[in-house]
This record gives C-alpha cells, structure tokens and sequence, in this order.
C-alpha cells in the first residue's frame, strides 16, 4: 500500500514536471477548435500501432556557457582545468583541497550536497565523511553504485568550522554547478539539504515541506530531500528521506532510464 502510494505520487509529480516542459516547450495546448480538421499522416511517416508512446519528454540541454551545449567527452576535466587553483572567493584561503565531484559523467542521476566538510576538505572528495558513509548506502538502496552517479556540491571549498557559504562564495562557484550539470545532464538530482535544495529549486520553503515534492532545475528534475548528516542526527527521518528516493527510482523508470 505505501508502495503504490509513493509511486502514485511519483507519478503525479513526474506528470507535472512533464506538463510543465511540454508547456515551456510550447508543445502543450488546448485547442479552441472543437474539431479540428484531421492531418494527413504519410503512411510512411506513420507510427506503428504498437509502438510505445514516449512517456516523458528528453528535457532540452542546459546551456554550458550563453548559447553552447557541452558534452561529456570535452566535459569534467576541461571544467576542472578552468577551475584550476581558484581564488576567486574568500574560501580559497582556508581550504586544503578543492572538492570538485566524482562519479560517471554520463550518470543519469546527480546527487548535490551544500559544501565540503572537513573529511572531503582533507581529501578532495565530496561526501566521504559519515554523512558520505550514509549517502553511499542510499545510493546503493537505489540500486546504483557510488560510481554510476555523479556527486558534487554546491561550493567546491570548506567554510571554516562548515558555517553556511555566504552569497559571494555562491555567486563566485555558481558556474562550475551549472556547468557540472551541462556536461553530466542527468535525468534527475537529488538535491540534499536545505541548501542545496533551495539553491537548485531557485525557493526559500523550508526544507520540511521542499522536501518529496519534485520541482525542476532548466527542466531537469530535481527531488529535494534531507542531507545525510541531518539523518544521522535525526534517524527518525529517514522513512521520509527512504520514500523520497523511492520516488526518484519510479520517475526513472517511468522516463525508461532505469
Ligand atoms: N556535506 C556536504 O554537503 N557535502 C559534502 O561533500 C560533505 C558533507
């Protein structure tokens, strides 16, 4: 019973999503003609009887750079190049690594955290601390391996002692966000904790009520759920967190990635 809720409401979410491009697409209409004339179909052109309809629409490319699409094989390394030994904001002075992100630059689902923590700042990876050690078993209760997704942040520098990045540290990362998602162009990001969450989501709604409700990121859809590290201290969340997952995995099926 609980299944088919959750996949009744990942339906409905993903029906959504799905209308709300179709509608940006201009491809979502009502017509005012009450029967309109019917289009001749060359019988070449036309549809098999038994050929699936396409449930959900391949969302356009979001945009690299003003006008340019970017590809995975150019991708990662080249944005990590330009990225190189950033000093672009004041966190440049604390930091001992840069953490850029990992995984498969062709991953159809993207996970997005707020900022390194001392153990990824030590390494130079996103999410390897405990709340890391967690988002590895949720990935893997998805059914994916740590590697086949892609896992970065927000801000790709430790604040000090993990307070909030500040709106100059964000506006100063942004790009490289945006651009992680311009190569990979997943199908869906999980988008973990209030941060990351509003950030992607472009809303200021508390987490408890963003979270289990999909919204899109340039058309890509985004669930908002809660940061592992908010999960190891409150562990009675993670049904929540567990159903908001489960929601992810039936839109994929659904779009037939999965
Ligand atoms: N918390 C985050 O948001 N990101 C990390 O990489 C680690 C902890």
């Amino acid at each position: 019973m609980a299944d088919l809720r959750e996949e009744l409401r990942a339906l409905t979410g993903a029906f959504r999503v799905h209308l709300e491009a179709r509608g940006r697409c201009g491809t979502l209409g009502v017509s005012f003609n009450p029967s309109p004339a019917p289009v001749a179909v060359p019988a070449e052109t036309a549809a098999p009887a038994d050929e699936p309809l396409t449930p959900y629409p391949t969302p356009p490319p979001v945009l690299y750079d003003e006008g340019q699409v970017m590809h995975s094989g150019r991708g990662l390394s080249a944005l990590r190049a330009e990225l190189g030994d950033c000093q672009r904001c004041k966190l440049a002075k604390g930091r001992r690594h840069i953490v850029f992100g990992t995984g498969d630059s062709d991953a159809t689902l993207m996970f997005v955290g707020e900022a390194p923590g001392a153990d990824e700042d030590l390494q130079g990876e996103p999410f390897v601390g405990a709340a890391g050690q967690l988002l590895t078993k949720m990935i893997q209760a998805m059914g994916f391996a740590r590697q086949d997704v892609y896992i970065c942040n927000v801000i790709k520098c430790r604040p000090p002692q993990n307070r909030n990045p500040e709106p100059d540290e964000i506006a100063a990362c942004e790009q490289f966000l945006r651009k992680q998602i311009a190569i990979v162009q997943p199908r869906a990001i999980v988008a973990l904790g209030k941060f990351a969450a509003q950030y992607l989501c472009g809303e200021t709604t508390p987490i408890t009520r963003l979270r289990g409700n999909l919204r899109t990121y340039h058309e890509i859809p985004v669930m908002p759920t809660y940061h592992p590290a908010f999960l190891l201290r409150d562990p009675g969340r993670k049904g929540e967190a567990w159903s908001d997952l489960k929601q992810v995995m039936a839109l994929l099926a659904h779009m037939g990635v999965r």
